[in-house]
């Protein structure tokens, strides 16, 4: 219905499914008949996701936004066919001139960036909302050291054992249920599961302060599932 509903992570998924070629047809910008505009949405996702491919080795000529109105059927026609062309010319997704990528490492790298996709979306939320109105301006909203960053910088979040008092605050606030917890349990992040969307570092009670950021660093192991019991003091006694 409207092209601000394709999802970063649905192009992610025809390119895991070994599509060449991506092209997003949305209505001429200033001209959508809702508030929400959401062709400016799907013009900042595209120019992201190029990105994005650029960072994992596709070229992002394979990627393409285009505006027009459902009165326009022969620019539909010619924009299909020009793509159509310019992405056989490319080739097949990950041979093209400049990729060279293996089948099972591009599943592989998109799989890791699927995983990432609400993270990426929170982290450049407010790019992700501008409304361009100069094609200038595409190349520069975001970048590819940016990019680069983006990825090398990731967050995760970690519950520290020692200050863990399991209040299951957290495990009750997070949006994937990635916290493995219980009553007088010690609680640990399933980082399968997590989406690093930093709930758990928001609601955790900052008498304990359990919750930490590691950005650039591997997360420690999980504690023990036999050592997540906490002796409470007056049951010592
Ligand atoms: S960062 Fe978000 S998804 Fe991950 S464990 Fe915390 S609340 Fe859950
Ligand atoms: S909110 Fe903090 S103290 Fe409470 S269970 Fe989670 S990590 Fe532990």
């Amino acid at each position: 219905m409207c092209s601000g509903r394709v999802d970063l992570e649905f192009v992610l998924r025809a390119f895991s499914n070994g599509i060449d070629g991506v092209l997003i047809g949305g209505c001429r910008l200033k001209e959508c008949n809702y508030v929400t505009h959401g062709n400016y949405h799907a013009l900042t996702m595209a120019l992201l996701c190029r990105r994005i491919m650029e960072h994992i080795g596709l070229n992002p000529e394979r990627l393409r936004i285009e505006f027009m109105s459902s009165a326009e059927g022969n620019r539909f026609a010619e924009v299909m066919g020009e793509f159509g062309n310019s992405v056989k010319e490319l080739g097949p997704l990950g041979k093209g001139k400049g990729e060279g990528i293996d089948p099972n490492e591009l599943k592989s790298k998109l799989a890791g960036i699927t995983k990432l996709v609400p993270y990426i979306k929170l982290v450049k939320n407010e790019k992700l909302a501008s409304r361009l109105e100069n094609p200038e301006e595409y190349d520069k909203l975001f970048t590819k050291d940016e990019i680069d960053r983006l990825f090398s910088e990731v967050i995760s979040y970690y519950i520290d054992p020692e200050k863990c008092q399991a209040c299951t605050t957290c495990a009750k606030r997070c949006p994937v249920e990635a916290i493995v917890g219980g009553k007088n349990l010690i609680h640990v992040i399933d980082q399968e599961k997590c989406i690093k969307c930093g709930t758990c570092f928001e609601v955790c009670p900052s008498k304990f302060g359990a919750v930490t950021k590691i950005s650039g660093e591997p997360v420690p192991p999980p504690i023990p599932e036999e050592k997540r019991t906490i002796i409470r003091k007056s049951k010592e006694k």
